[in-house]
């Protein structure tokens, strides 16, 4: 079904209840999610989806990977659509109709451009290493001026979105309730298990404590 052009392209559809446009609740999507999909019409019209990691500071998206890869050449010079979903649980109906998930989404809209500011590229780099790994860029090697010049850093003003939430139980016919089938949530989630040093770490170099929180433990 085409868009209807009157629609602001943002616009939920379907189940509009579940939809939310304002930037508290799609930073907190953007910002629990840790992968994003970039979707860019390439430079040989070509459409293509790519995973990649991402941060955001303020109403800003940035992205990065290497300067020499396709999506950082195309996505500078174009729009693109950027997605980032977490699914929170498996909800179990009665009918299979109305099995479902538990989720939290965003579907971002703009313009990308390539961060040549070296001070805001590297306030950049520390926005996705520590939402990656909080604590980590204190605590490593800052890059060098000639590894900031093979990262490519991409900013993105987050101006036209929505985000997606669907929580709760399951919704049934009202005939089906008296079903003898089991139905219920199950919630889903990341872990982080035990840390593997590395076979190369120096003798004496001890777990970090943010390593430990990972695992929700607390010295
Ligand atoms: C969890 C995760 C996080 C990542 N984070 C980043 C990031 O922050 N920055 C970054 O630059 N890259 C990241 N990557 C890698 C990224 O997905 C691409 O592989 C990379 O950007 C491709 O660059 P390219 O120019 O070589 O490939 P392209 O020229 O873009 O791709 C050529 C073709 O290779 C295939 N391809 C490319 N990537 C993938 C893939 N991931 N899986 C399967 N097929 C693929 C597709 O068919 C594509 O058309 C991440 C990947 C994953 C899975």
């Amino acid at each position: 079904m085409s868009p209807r052009p009157d629609r602001p392209r943002h616009r939920v559809s379907r189940v509009p209840d579940r939809a939310r446009y304002d930037a508290e609740t799609v930073h907190a999507v953007l910002d629990a999610a840790t992968v994003c999909h970039v979707g860019v019409v390439d430079d040989r019209d070509f459409p293509v989806v790519i995973p990649v990691l991402h941060a955001r500071v303020g109403d800003t998206l940035y992205l990065h990977g290497s300067s020499a890869s396709r999506l950082f050449r195309t996505a500078g010079r174009t729009e693109v659509c950027v997605t980032a979903t977490l699914v929170d649980g498996l909800v179990f109906a009665r009918a299979v109709f109305h099995n479902s998930v538990n989720y939290r989404s965003a579907v971002l809209f703009g313009h990308p451009e390539p961060v040549t500011e070296e001070e805001v590229k590297r306030e950049a780099l520390r926005a996705f290493t520590d939402k990656l790994m909080p604590g980590r860029w204190d605590d490593s090697r800052e890059p060098t001026g000639q590894e900031l010049k093979a990262t490519a850093v991409l900013r993105m003003v987050i101006d036209e979105a929505s985000a997606k939430v669907r929580t709760g139980g399951p919704v049934d016919e009202p005939e089906d309730y008296e079903l003898p089938h089991w139905a219920g949530t199950v919630p889903l989630r990341t872990v982080a298990g035990e840390a593997i040093p590395d076979e190369r770490l120096t003798g004496g170099i001890a777990e970090p404590d943010y390593v430990a929180e990972l695992r929700g433990e607390r010295s």
